[in-house]
């Protein structure tokens, strides 16, 4: 059996998309589910779309997300270059090219710019393009050596018949047919003599010997040109396997304006790596139970491309924070300290047990910045609204809260042994002496050191972290308050 080899093939114009992403895992996935080769391809033709920085964004990006390449700009199996536009400097496009021209299946085109504006336009699905008329194609040889000859600037194009009907196969969408009269004979070589994305792709793809091409299905509409290019030449047609679309969660396409459209925006919004990974896979695909925690390894053993729905995956922003909460809580102390850390301390000042605030949080937050709200009144008390006393269960209300504060000032004071245990079996004893519940003696401890409804600990764990001075302070402070509000 051939070896499956599968390609990430993007081009460097900026960040990465979720759904660029979402290939590349699914091309890594598909390769190595078969234990098969993955493999990096830079395509950046399109000079006036390159963004500085993208391709370190493209490294970057694999790296964290453990997509590791087999074969790639910086490992050169015997099959590099591996970005197009230093593949484009060997000749190899142009060749190729040359090859389809004298099969009749490319020609030189030397129409101008003001004659291209003025063919007819189209809409196809919903942007408008122009489908050439085919006017250089009968050109004479005479005239095309002259024009050559002169260095008037010309584009290769693609020779597309205009009657009968094409079919291709994708694995997920079927065979697809369409008439070929709807096959413009788009561009194979530019004017600046760099090749298309669509010409250099396929030259590539065959030249790399890629056995699956994993795509975002905006390219289906493309595959039968494609195809028509590798039938000329003659070549094996790839595997196709075409994925849906990622809408947000109005069904629209996923958008930069949905604020989380790519990978680092939600790096920056505190999302691990693993977590994206794990949501990313399931855009489309799921397993055949409904496991949704799934490691990298995981992945690999269970993917199966034949389970890739076709209908558009909605990027749910809910569920990718209840699974980076799973992963945090299931990760381990000391690397969760090190992420938490720098939260922590922007906003504790105090000295404090910064770490064991930062522990607190651990099965709490969805993501690292939540931190910051669950811990800020260790540094000081929010101002709050002295109805928070009144607590319908606890059976707490102003008054009743004064006189617990006022009470437990002294026994507070008394405890040598600040800590959460000898704390809570002193307040726990005091609660018994007066016949109250626990709760409502707890209640408005917890309530004037905090100025919080909820907190990520309980009333005698604030008291412990937070000593006994400044937990004293803090209740005097909420005595006052109680007293000016009676
Ligand atoms: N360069 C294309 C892109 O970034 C690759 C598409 C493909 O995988 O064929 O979208």
């Amino acid at each position: 059996m051939e070896k499956i080899r599968t390609r990430y093939a993007p081009s460097p114009t900026g960040r990465m998309h979720v759904g660029n992403l979402r290939s590349a895992l699914y091309e890594f996935l598909v390769a190595k589910h078969a234990g098969g080769d993955f493999i990096l391809r830079i395509e950046d033709t399109d000079q006036e779309r390159f963004v500085e920085g993208a391709v370190e964004i493209i490294n970057d990006t694999l790296k964290l997300t453990g997509l590791t390449y087999d074969e790639g700009p910086d490992k050169d199996k015997g099959f590099g270059p591996y970005v197009q536009s230093e593949r484009q400097k060997t000749g190899i496009y142009l060749k190729y090219a040359k090859e389809l021209i004298d099969k009749k299946e490319a020609y030189y085109c030397f129409c101008t710019k003001e004659r291209l504006d003025s063919l007819k336009t189209e809409i196809v699905e919903g942007k408008e393009i122009t489908v050439y008329d085919k006017h250089c194609l009968s050109l004479s040889q005479e005239e095309i050596d002259a024009n050559l000859a002169a260095g008037i600037p010309y584009v290769i194009r693609q020779n597309n018949p205009t009657e009968g009907t094409t079919t291709f196969h994708d694995e997920l969408y079927g065979d697809i047919t369409v008439e070929n009269a709807e096959l413009d004979d788009m561009i194979l070589i530019k004017s600046d003599g760099f090749p298309t994305y669509n010409f250099a792709n396929v030259v590539d793809d065959h030249t790399m010997n890629i056995t699956h091409v994993v795509r975002g299905n905006e390219y289906l509409s493309s595959s039968p040109k494609y195809n028509r290019l590798y039938d000329a030449f003659g070549w094996k047609i790839p595997t196709y396997i075409h994925l849906p679309l990622i809408t947000n969660e109005e069904h629209k396409k996923l958008s930069k304006r949905s604020g989380h459209a790519s990978f680092e925006d939600l790096l920056e919004q505190g999302f691990l790596p693993e977590a994206v990974v794990n949501f990313i896979a399931l855009l489309g695909w799921s397993p055949e139970d409904n496991k949704e925690i799934f490691t990298l390894d995981e992945l690999i053993r269970d993917f199966d491309y034949r389970r890739v729905s076709k209908s558009p995956a909605v990027f749910d922003i809910v569920k990718l924070k209840w699974m980076n909460s799973e992963y945090i809580k299931a990760m381990d102390d000391d690397r969760f300290l090190e992420m938490a850390m720098p939260y922590v301390d922007a906003v504790i000042k105090k000295s404090l047990d910064k770490k064991k605030i930062a522990m607190l949080t651990k099965t709490r937050i969805e993501v690292f910045p939540d931190i910051e709200g669950h811990i800020d009144f260790f540094e000081a008390v929010p101002e709050y609204d002295v109805h928070m006393y009144e607590h319908k269960k606890m059976k707490t209300d102003i008054a009743s809260s004064l006189t617990v504060l006022r009470d437990v000032v002294p026994v507070l004071e008394g405890v040598e042994d600040f800590t959460n245990d000898t704390l809570f079996a002193t307040l726990s004893d005091y609660a018994s002496s007066k016949e109250y519940k626990t709760g409502f003696v707890m209640w408005p401890i917890r309530t004037a050191l905090s100025g919080k409804q909820m907190t990520p600990a309980g009333a005698t764990e604030i008291l412990e972290i937070l000593g006994k001075e400044e937990s004293l302070i803090r209740l005097q402070e909420a005595i006052k308050l109680l007293e000016a509000n009676l």
